[in-house]
């Protein structure tokens, strides 16, 4: 249904006039999120309590309108668009950290808090916080629950479910709930807090956060090694694991990556390189160093061209730069790119850089691969130019067989950028009908009228 006078006026009355838009302007600069796809909003509205949350999808229910939660709209996969119509949630105004409890390991906060702020806020205590996106400087810690976000340290310490303990939401009934506990441990009942973790929105709206955290490595060694043949790159991320390594990163770049963050920023990264790994190991500082030097003689074992234990903070800031600037970067290069983020059994690294060379030969189309390749996690990207419809063609084609071939490596055909509408089409080559029917049948229980965030995940028409 249409937004129209009478449920503004309701909107307007529930969080106050000043917190609806829907001025064209107002609404415009809520159609896009990082997926490159717009969709204009009916309305836009900025809440700022859990009550306010609730009275708005209490409505949305009465008047059959839809809401659509929203974090930072950093999003890979839209999400965060309102594909259908209907009032955009932006969750920006809930953006305070409640209570950081160094004693118990455990912080409460609201979901708008930006991700890269609450970590630095944890480590000024000597507290970690380690769930860390590359685009942490921007995302919010709601966005980050919604889509279970990943990034690079997460082959030591997991990802963002790894971490929520409890949650505060609202149904898409316009039910208040509280999910999970503030203690170490808890068995009582189904988990709904790793149900919701993870669900794009499309169960409740999360209001509240409760993570656990750790205590603040006390030091951290980068090394970065160049490779001239990226299967020699591909295989040393297995050997660091033989070694009995386990790194907080391993982050990886092909060749098109490097020239294009090179291009991009000028720090003088080795063009003619046909990979790069970036390897972080931390911990108390005798065991970072004994790791570090294991590190260091895997990457010479498999034929690195140059690694570099870099101690230097600044240095270590600097390539970090290069790996978290690429996604911006391919962006200016290829506005029209296709962007996957698959994951292997980090062993089969060498398969999928194989099938990516088969895929880049036979279409032609440029591709540009980099990731988290310490989880076997790879962000391949085609770049494309909008306008020509036979490399689209190919492109499309390109990720069918990409993702045929990564679920037979016993793969999955998202690491942490979610489904939303980009991977819906591919959805059930994954999910069996089994599964997408229990899923469905889940829907309907949190939100029996369907107002919450439609159009995402489940394959069209399902
Ligand atoms: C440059 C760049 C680098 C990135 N690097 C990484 C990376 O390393 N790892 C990674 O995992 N991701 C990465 N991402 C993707 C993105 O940043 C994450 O998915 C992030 O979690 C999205 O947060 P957000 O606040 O922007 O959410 P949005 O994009 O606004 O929303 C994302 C989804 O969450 C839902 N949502 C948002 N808030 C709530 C809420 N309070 N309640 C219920 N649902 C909600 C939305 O409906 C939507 O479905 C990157 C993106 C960019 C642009």
């Amino acid at each position: 249904m249409p937004i129209d006078a009478s449920i503004l006026k309701n909107l307007k009355k529930i969080i106050g006039p000043k917190h609806v838009h829907d001025a064209w302007h107002q609404r415009a600069a809520y159609a896009y999120d990082a997926s490159n796809r717009e969709f204009v909003p009916d309305a836009v509205v900025f809440p700022s309590t859990t009550a306010q949350v609730a009275e708005i999808i209490r409505l949305a229910n009465l008047n059959s309108f839809f809401v659509i939660p929203r974090g930072a709209g950093t999003g890979m996969t839209g999400g965060a668009l309102a594909v259908q119509g209907g009032i955009m949630m932006p969750m920006t105004r809930m953006d305070q950290v409640l209570s950081i409890d160094p004693a118990n390991l455990v912080a409460d906060l609201e979901p708008g808090v930006v991700t890269g702020d609450f970590q630095k806020m944890v480590e000024a205590q000597g507290l970690f916080y380690p769930p860390d996106p590359s685009s942490s400087a921007y995302c919010t810690m709601g966005g980050n629950v919604a889509e279970c976000a990943g990034g690079p340290k997460a082959v030591k310490y997991g990802v963002t479910r790894d971490y929520v303990l409890g949650l505060e939401a609202v149904t898409g009934a316009g039910e208040i709930i509280k999910t999970g506990v503030r203690t170490a441990k808890g068995v009582v009942g189904y988990d709904l807090t790793r149900l919701i973790t993870g669900s794009e929105g499309t169960l409740a709206v999360i209001t509240r956060i409760t993570v656990r955290l750790l205590p603040l490595p006390e030091s951290v060694r980068t090394i970065t090694a160049v490779y001239d043949k990226i299967d020699d790159a591909a295989k040393t991320v297995a050997a660091v694991f033989s070694a009995g390594v386990i790194c907080r990163s391993i982050e990886y770049l092909d060749q098109a990556a490097i020239g294009c963050a090179e291009s991009h920023l000028g720090i003088g990264l080795p063009t003619d390189a046909e990979a790069i790994l970036l390897l972080e190991v931390d911990g108390d500082p005798q065991q970072t160093e004994r790791a570090a030097e294991r590190v260091v003689k895997v990457c010479q074992d498999n034929h690195a061209r140059k690694v570099t234990g870099v101690g230097d903070a600044a240095e270590a800031a600097n390539l970090w730069k290069a790996r978290k600037g690429l996604s911006p970067a391919l962006f200016k290069y290829g506005p029209h790119k296709i962007n996957e983020d698959i994951v292997v059994p980090r062993t089969k690294i060498p398969d999928v850089v194989r099938k990516i060379n088969e895929l880049r030969a036979k279409t032609g189309l440029t591709m540009v691969s980099f990731g988290h390749a310490g989880d076997g996690n790879i962000h391949f990207n085609i770049m494309l130019d909008k306008e020509d419809p036979v490399a689209l063609e190919k492109a499309e084609a390109a990720v069918v067989e990409l993702f045929q071939y990564t679920l037979q490596l016993g793969g999955t055909i998202s690491g942490e950028h979610g489904v939303g509408i980009s991977k819906a089409p591919y959805f059930d080559m994954e999910v069996s009908q089994t599964q997408i029917e229990l899923m469905l049948h889940i829907k309907d229980v949190f939100d029996p009228n369907h107002i919450l965030n439609p159009g995402k995940m489940f394959p069209p028409g399902a």
